[in-house]
């Protein structure tokens, strides 16, 4: 037995659109992302999707936009993965670690605002494993205050809030297509939003500065005539090699078609272990609703977490810890962050296996083996 904590469910869709570009000998930013973008923006209801190798670069292009004064403040909630911080670094601005809400784990709006000075420019907030942030309180509370919001949306894909799609909330959304998400491309990433003039330049800033779509200029110069200027391009602003290619295009328009049927065999799978945690009395992470929301990660609250994780090791289930609390890493630790929900809770999370491949009995030996460690 070998059970992994994740895994991407890939088949012969995903190979067959790799190979349509094969055949065209057009692997590189082509027509393929242009498809993704527009199917993308279709499908979790936004104006404008623009594709990139990741959501790192996602999150470094949507604060980007923004152009802050350096040294300005960003409020980031501590229990994230790394990218949502260092996206503010990379804009030379300064992140202010909020603390976890007890229950959801998600940022705590008490000490967000606690938190808040007017050097606050922007708000970051995470749907932690896909559980929805109340961004129906948060959104106003941050207008009034005139800060930016941008939207991880890096474990979800497809979530939605009180009717609203989640990404559709803030300034930008940002979606991560690597490898353990919801939905992947191999590495990609994507950057949403309703508003058209703020992402403007996003286009520009993935490709090396140039706001022209040159697969396109490739298709059509031989047919143009002499002031068809194909060869010619400005550059306005410094961009970076953050681009989606149509390799990655080409899984992720094959996923797009597979992802509803992804959430729901992923939300089946942790109703099974809601009702096994149940049972034997263990505490899941937070409060799942796999009904309603979508979700990347499952996970429990152990009080012996690190013999536990030794114990399903032996089992051959694999787990893991998402996430320290950023204010606790060396690189971080120099930003403030008196985060105590997080630190206290931190010790007693596990994460569970969760992807689509895994069948109910591997849920159910996972299930027998929380009650073996039980007794
Ligand atoms: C995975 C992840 C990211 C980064 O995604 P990449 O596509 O790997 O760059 C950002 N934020 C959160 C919360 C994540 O889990």
């Amino acid at each position: 037995m070998n059970i992994r904590l994740f895994k991407p469910s890939l088949g012969k869709e995903e190979l067959d659109e790799i190979k349509s570009s094969f055949d065209e000998s057009w692997i590189g930013l082509g027509p393929k992302v242009d498809e993704f973008e527009k199917k993308w923006s279709k499908f979790i209801g936004c104006k404008e999707s623009i594709a990139v190798n990741s959501a790192t670069a996602a999150l470094h292009l949507a604060l980007r936009c923004f152009d802050f004064p350096e040294g300005s403040k960003v409020l980031v909630p501590t229990n994230t993965f790394s990218a949502t911080a260092s996206a503010v670094l990379y804009n030379n601005l300064v992140p202010v670690f909020v603390d976890s809400n007890e229950e959801t784990l998600g940022i705590d709006l008490d000490d967000l605002k606690k938190k808040y000075d007017k050097d606050c420019v922007a708000v970051m907030p995470v749907h932690y494993t896909g559980h929805p942030v109340a961004m129906d309180l948060l959104v106003p509370w941050a207008r009034s205050k005139n800060l930016a919001i941008i939207e991880d949306c890096a474990h979800t894909v497809r979530g939605m809030y009180k009717g609203k799609y989640l990404g559709n909330w803030g300034d930008i959304g940002c979606f991560s297509f690597e490898e353990k998400k919801c939905m992947t491309t191999g590495d990609g990433g994507m950057l949403c939003s309703n508003n058209s003039e703020l992402v403007r330049d996003v286009k520009a800033y993935r490709w090396v500065g140039i706001d022209k779509d040159n697969w396109k200029t490739a298709k059509e110069y031989t047919k143009k005539n002499k002031d068809a200027l194909h060869w010619f391009y400005e550059l306005r602003v410094l961009g970076y090699k953050y681009n989606m290619n149509d390799l990655a295009a080409s899984i992720g328009l094959a996923q797009l078609n597979k992802v509803e049927e992804m959430n729901s065999k992923r939300s089946k799978l942790i109703v099974q272990y809601m009702e096994g945690l149940e049972k034997l009395n263990i505490e899941p992470l937070l409060p799942f609703k796999p009904k309603e929301f979508v979700y990347q990660m499952f996970g429990i609250r152990h009080k012996s977490r690190d013999d536990l994780i030794v114990f399903l090791k032996s089992k051959g289930i694999a787990t893991g810890c998402h996430y320290t609390p950023l204010h606790m890493q060396p690189l971080f630790k120099q930003f403030e962050g008196n985060c105590p929900n997080a630190e206290k809770i931190y010790p007693s999370m596990i994460t569970l296996p969760l992807h689509v491949d895994l069948s109910s009995e591997d849920i159910s030996h996972i299930l027998s083996s929380l009650s073996e460690f039980s007794k």
